[in-house]
């Protein structure tokens, strides 16, 4: 075993390191950095490939005899990792890398002159290379179970199919509803408390305050400025995340904070004995997800939150926010509006965006859709579902990064994690009945130390699946976050 730790803890310390360098990239590094950043990244990354794929791990991993449940679960799950890197051959790999290099370009240029044709070629390759992958790491049912199980392991894409159903049977109608009354109280509506002049260091405070409040442990993390927000973890006991401001409207600086330091708390709360081993990590996407969108909508987005931060937000953005209750505030913080562009809609309408590239994707790795017909698909959803149709690509099809990177298979565990967060928040809900008057009282910690029990402390010793068995008793389920989204929203389709 120990043996086997000793290997497993150089791999961590290089992918580490390497995150350490990429967190730099975002944050720090002049313009300049670039390429030998590139070169260096790609060295440390080469070389924990390499340890992961050598005899010594495979060696280590047969003659390894296990003392505990941890040392079950670290080989395990380190087999696991090395199965999958070893099915893939490495001109497969170079391939993907290739193509991801060409495609990322031509997918900018084709974004900034609204020409989908610029970039068709590209995914095209992407979707064959990926096909490849697919039948490289093999499957069950259907290649997008491969490339659904990198990001999130041991979930199927049935599974996938027939929640994304259940709930769109609920949400298409309800968008409809809550915009037609969204309309009609817009002209003499509160939502717009959200946009004014909120200053950087009071926003930068202000945020910070609260996710150290929810339990975001500083003197084990720090925050800083990147142009897209994200968490990097370098040891359970160094795990960091970044922010964007925008000066004039609060909402993606302050739950910008709030989601990263969500995701942040996770990886702090993992049990550290598990340190320096590839199962001191998140289980999953979705279960990483389920944990930013909790802190950050089901507790940041609630009246209870509200009614206990509006004097300090008053206090902090007097020029905005002197004459809002914490009332207009929820509802500001809450407006449902269909809106073209994914990284900016609501909660509501969020995952009917996610639903939408999850149908195309399965669709163009069955064959069953030409790339060329996708900026039409695309458009006929959203007309359908959000009732707006985008009058370019850019706005539609164009506007995410995801395909270009090769990431198929990556956006469905955005609307997983909030199922799982809604999921988890009513077993919380059983466990801890007055929680509103805790949240109203500014109390997180008996909610942290709930997540830290059932999720946070089993990193990736307990899959997704074995995490919401034992805490919801059911697998993946769109019924919580249903309810839970007609329980918030619904009083506000009436007048
Ligand atoms: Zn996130």
């Amino acid at each position: 075993m120990q043996q086997l730790r000793d290997q497993l803890a150089r791999i961590t310390d290089l992918n580490h390191a390497a995150a350490i360098l990429e967190w730099d990239q975002e944050t720090y590094m002049p313009e300049g950095g670039a390429a030998s950043r590139a070169r260096q990244v790609a060295t440390l990354r080469t070389m924990a490939h390499e340890l992961l794929t050598s005899d010594l791990t495979a060696g280590a991993l047969d003659a390894a005899r296990p003392e505990t449940d941890v040392d079950q679960d670290l080989i395990r799950i380190a087999r696991r990792d090395l199965e999958k890197a070893t099915r893939v051959p490495s001109t497969l790999i170079n391939a993907i890398s290739e193509a991801q290099g060409h495609a990322k370009g031509a997918w900018q240029k084709a974004r900034a002159t609204n020409t989908f044709s610029v970039f068709m070629p590209h995914l095209e390759r992407i979707v064959d290379l990926s096909l490849e992958h697919a039948e490289a790491l093999g499957y069950d049912d259907e290649p997008y179970d491969a490339l659904l199980d990198i990001h999130e392991p041991d979930m199927k894409t049935s599974d996938v199919v027939a929640t994304f159903a259940a709930l769109k049977d609920v949400l298409v109608p309800l968008v409809r509803d809550l915009t037609k009354s969204a309309a009609s109280t817009r002209k003499t509506g509160p939502d717009n408390v959200v946009h004014g002049h909120f200053p950087h260091d009071e926003q930068w405070d202000f945020g910070l305050r609260v996710a150290r409040d929810f339990g975001y442990d500083l003197t084990r993390g720090r925050q800083d400025h990147s142009a897209h927000p994200f968490s990097t973890t370098f040891s359970i006991d160094d795990v960091r995340i970044t922010t964007r401001i925008d000066e004039s409207f609060f909402n993606p600086g302050f739950f910008g904070t709030l989601h990263e330091a969500g995701h942040a708390m996770y990886e702090q709360g993992i049990d550290p004995a598990l340190e320096r081993t590839p199962l001191a990590d998140g289980t999953s996407l979705g279960i990483h997800e389920s944990q930013s969108r909790m802190w950050e909508n089901q507790i940041g987005r609630s009246l209870p939150f509200w009614e206990h931060y509006m004097p300090s937000a008053r206090e902090a953005f007097p020029g905005a926010l002197a004459d809002v209750s914490a009332e207009m505030m929820f509802r500001a913080v809450n407006r449902v509006e269909p809106s073209l562009i994914r990284v900016e809609a609501d909660e509501v309408t969020y995952n009917l965006h996610i639903m939408l590239r999850f149908e195309l994707e399965r669709a163009m790795l069955a064959g069953e859709a030409a790339i060329g017909d996708l900026p039409a698909a695309w458009n006929d959803r959203m007309e359908a579902w959000l009732g707006i149709r985008p009058t370019n690509d850019a706005d539609g099809v164009l506007q995410d990064i995801h395909w270009s990177l090769g990431a198929l298979g990556y956006f469905p565990t955005y609307a997983l994690g909030n199922l799982i967060s809604a999921q988890l928040f009513e077993a919380m809900h059983r466990d801890i009945p007055d929680m509103d008057t805790h949240i109203r009282a500014g109390e997180f910690a008996p909610i942290l130390a709930w997540l830290r029990r059932n999720v946070h402390v089993w990193g990736r010793r307990r899959s997704a699946t074995d995490i919401l068995k034992a805490t919801c008793g059911t697998g993946l389920d769109a019924a919580p976050w249903i309810r839970y989204v007609k329980a918030k929203y619904t009083p506000y389709t009436i007048g």
